[in-house]
């Protein structure tokens, strides 16, 4: 029973998520406040969307993956996100022994995911993640005592810096972003420095797959948040 409520929230969540990342991205600042006062209306038409319109995976199923307004293609990724974390919700649930960890990893998870998405489709980080997941993460800090975790991902994080300015130099390119930096430090704010350095010993090993997979590896922009976030998610499922 519990869970099947968690799973709806998590369709919820998933839901508001979508929406948000298209907010973030149509915005210069990346912080997306408008999102908060405006009214959901369709991407086609424009024209307000009713209550139900908005309720996960059911309207996407009885409306035929199709707006009612304008019939136009609900695109399959909404339907997608919403199931991702539905099970995400569910997976915190499962994995916390206490409520208030269970708030902080769903809220953990959902924003890594919703980076995951985001740098997917843009190549960019909004820094509202950022700033939830760094708070999040002192905050963790704060309630499981583990202060030593903010000096590993400091070190972590000037190591990894200092790797991006040599490799910037040496390829005279952008090899990867600010955001990608300070998300390494934001992960290093909930695991020890063994455990960070496997997260980022595993990300870059899915990035060196996908690098592969591409036709053109290094000319092709590869979203390293993504595999990041791939990277933490497996060890986070393993450990
Ligand atoms: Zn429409």
């Amino acid at each position: 029973m519990i869970v099947s409520l968690l799973f709806i929230a998590g369709t919820c969540i998933g839901s508001f998520i979508t929406s948000l990342n298209e907010k973030l991205a149509s915005e210069s600042n990346f912080f997306g406040l408008s999102f908060f006062t405006a009214r959901s209306s369709c991407n086609h038409c424009h024209r307000q969307l009713f209550f139900f319109d908005l309720i996960p995976i059911v309207s996407y199923l009885y409306l035929r993956g199709k707006t009612r307004c304008c019939h136009k293609t609900i695109p399959h990724h909404y339907f997608i996100n919403e199931i991702i974390y539905g099970l995400l919700i569910v997976f915190a649930y499962l994995e916390a022994n206490t409520f208030i960890f269970f708030l902080i990893s769903s809220i953990f998870y959902s924003a890594l995911i919703a980076i995951a998405l985001f740098d997917r489709d843009f190549l960019i980080i909004p820094k509202t993640y950022l700033l939830i997941i760094l708070f999040l993460g002192l905050f963790n800090i704060y309630l499981t005592d583990s202060y030593n975790f903010l000096i590993s991902a400091t070190f972590m994080t000037v190591a990894v810096y200092l790797i991006k300015f040599i490799f910037d130099n040496l390829f005279a390119k952008n090899t990867f972003g600010m955001g990608d930096v300070l998300l390494i430090f934001n992960l290093g704010l909930f695991v020890d420095f063994f455990s960070l350095s496997l997260i980022l010993f595993l990300s870059s090993l899915i990035g060196i797959v996908h690098g592969l997979s591409k036709k053109d590896i290094l000319k092709t922009p590869l979203p390293f948040a993504m595999h990041l976030v791939m990277g933490s998610l497996v060890f986070f499922s393993l450990y």
